[in-house]
């Protein structure tokens, strides 16, 4: 329905129109120009509004602006009366925003549909803008609709992408894993038969890498592995193939290449990139890798198969030097085999009581009596009889195995030294070999207080060795521990010292206790001269140093004598002794002692 708000300008002009719309239905509210129009606006809502001039009134137009401007009015239609005498000023108003204008006096009729047809230009605009906002929101919400629709399509492709990336790649380096790896290469194999092209395997490893992780942490050790995987990608063509199997495990295929020396170019390649400073944690980082590389198809005629062979060369490499490659070849298979069988029965041994211990004599020559024993595993299979440490203590060290076995030996020679002391034999101390990856673990002190807990031992008759070799691989970890041990009262002894390169002033850094001197250096003195000058000046840096010296291997009366001449008194060696089960050695002691026979 019509809602009309006449303002009646002066009072009264609104009279004639007021009565010509008396019979319409219209709703009619009539105000005075004083009153203000907005208030009523508000609260009356009209579709329409009229304003009636009076003749000469003189501002009719002004009016009509300030009506045009009232913001509660904004899209209501304007229409103004007056009489005939004021069509100029009626005139004025339509070009200030008025919507009609009418000349009074005119038929009620005439009023009557002009008031409605202005009024409903009012709806209808506002059903328009209602439309038009509908329209838009539903054209907004359907956007909105057809955008989560796209977002949701893409999260499930991006998921379904990532499922599939995730399944044939390593999440670390983003390089292939050992399936993708395995399928690429089977089917490479495929083209390389067809068309009579060679093709390669490199397995390639980290030397050391565990110690990285060790050292400086995992978070290092990945951020290494990454910068590793980069520059084996740089190394190879689009067409090859780099994975990662995991920890620092990689694997190569090299396609379409025409000859063995193609795969020998790429692996120098690879060598001199990944030996260069890697920069990472704010450090640089240096690692060597050791690749392994079996050709198709001479070494293999799968892709497990060729991983084997790559794996086998990748063995020998890591055996004899590593930082390089070798190639496979038929023979090394052999060697390989051995060697996994004994890592098989490696891992039996302990479980069937298979090690035991020998005690080697140490001497003061000057003094005329026992200074010390060394106790040495033997490993006695039942099968091949004695296995020397020399052939399993590598290995156990590579596989981990020598954690088990390093506390046995420990455990084991000090409640032998234990019961010898409640029997009345000897106070002096027992010596037990450690490897480097025990004296790598923090938890080693600890160890040794619970088996000195366990079996009553003083600390002071307990001396670990360790060689010079591992001291120096790992200096500062090594270095913490070996400080921990001698706090507990434990001696600590170099061993084999001269066969590495510390340097006097890294030597004077360690908290030893003793140094042995390697038997390289004590055979055939004093006729080697070479030999000779070394064995002294390691003697006067011992001195120096306050560390106790003893010579290892000691075989002939001339080596002895010639090592007392220039001062070093405390020996070990055939000489005195050799290494022998616990009652033969109990038995050296009550024949008066194993001195100079
Ligand atoms: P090592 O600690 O330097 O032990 C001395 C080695 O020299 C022993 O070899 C000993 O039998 C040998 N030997 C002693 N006197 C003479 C001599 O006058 N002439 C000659 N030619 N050799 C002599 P063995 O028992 O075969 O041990 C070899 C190495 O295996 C040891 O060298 C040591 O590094 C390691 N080892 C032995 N037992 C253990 C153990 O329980 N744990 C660990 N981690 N390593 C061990
Ligand atoms: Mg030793
Ligand atoms: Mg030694």
């Amino acid at each position: 329905m019509a809602r009309v708000l006449i303002i009646d300008d002066p009072s009264g002009s609104a009279h004639s129109f007021e009565e010509s719309l008396a019979q319409s239905e219209a709703e009619l509210r009539v105000i005075r120009w004083s009153e203000a129009a907005a208030g009523v606006a508000v609260e009356f809502e009209p579709s329409l509004v009229v304003l009636c001039l009076a003749a000469s009134s003189g501002h009719g137009a002004a009016r009509c602006a300030a009506l045009r401007a009232e913001p509660t009015l904004d899209g209501v239609p304007l229409l103004v009366t007056a009489g005939a005498l004021e069509q100029d000023e009626l005139a004025r108003c339509l070009e200030l925003g008025a919507d009609d204008a009418l000349v009074l006096p005119v038929h009620p009729r005439i009023v009557a549909s002009r008031v409605l047809s202005l009024s409903r230009a009012k709806h209808e605009r506002e059903a328009q803008v209602q439309l038009a906002r509908q329209a838009e929101q539903g054209q907004q919400a359907f956007r909105t609709t057809i955008d989560a629709l796209r977002r949701s399509t893409e999260a499930m492709e991006n998921s379904e992408r990532r499922k599939r990336y995730l399944e044939t790649h390593d999440a670390l380096t983003g390089l292939a894993n050992r399936h993708y790896f395995r399928e690429f290469t089977r089917r490479t194999m495929g083209y390389a038969r067809r068309y009579g092209n060679t093709l390669a395997v490199l397995t390639i490893n980290l030397d050391h890498f565990d110690r990285v992780n060790e050292n400086l942490g995992h978070a290092t050790g990945d951020q290494l592995l990454q910068s590793v995987a980069k520059r084996l990608r740089s190394c190879v063509r689009g067409s090859d193939i780099v994975a990662r199997f995991g920890g620092d495990d990689f694997a190569l295929t090299l396609t379409s290449l025409s000859s063995r020396e193609d795969a020998a170019i790429v692996a120098g390649k690879i060598i001199e990139t990944i030996t260069r400073p890697h920069e990472v944690a704010g450090g640089e980082i240096y690692v060597t890798p050791s690749i392994g590389i079996a050709i198709y198809p001479d070494d293999g005629e799968s892709p497990d198969g060729l991983l084997r062979s790559a794996d086998v060369a990748l063995h020998r490499v890591k055996e004899h030097e590593r930082g390089n490659f070798q190639f496979y070849s038929a023979e090394m298979r052999g060697g390989s085999l051995e060697r996994m069988q004994l890592e098989v029965m490696l891992r039996d041994a302990l479980e069937r009581n298979e090690f035991s211990l020998y005690y080697q004599p140490q001497v003061d020559v000057a003094k005329g009596e026992l200074v010390g024993c060394e106790a040495l595993i033997r490993w006695i299979h039942p099968e091949r009889g004695l296995i020397p440490p020399a052939d399993f203590i590598p290995l156990a060290e590579s596989n981990g195995l020598i954690e088990a076995i390093g506390e046995w030996v420990l455990r084991t020679a000090c409640a032998q030294k234990k019961a010898w002391e409640r029997a009345g034999l000897g106070s002096f101390p027992i010596s037990v070999n450690v490897s480097r990856r025990q004296f790598r673990s923090a938890e080693l002190p600890d160890k040794i207080r619970q088996v000195l807990d366990e079996t009553g031992l003083e600390p002071t008759h307990l001396e670990l060795e360790i060689t010079e070799n591992a001291l120096i691989e790992d200096l500062q970890q090594t270095l913490a521990v070996i400080r921990r041990v001698r706090e507990l009262g434990v001696g600590v002894a170099i061993d084999d010292f001269g066969t590495g390169y510390s340097s006097l002033a890294v030597l004077g850094q360690f908290p030893a206790s003793a140094l042995k001197i390697d038997q390289a250096f004590v055979r055939d003195i004093p006729a080697d001269t070479a030999r000779a000058a070394i064995t002294r000046a390691v003697l006067a840096v011992a001195q120096e140093l306050r560390l106790s010296v003893i010579a290892e291997g000691v075989e002939t009366r001339a080596e002895r004598d010639y090592l007392v001449e220039i001062g070093c008194e405390r020996m070990q060696g055939y000489l005195f002794g050799r290494p022998v089960p616990t009652a033969e050695f109990e038995a050296l002691w009550r024949d008066g002692g194993p001195i100079d026979r």
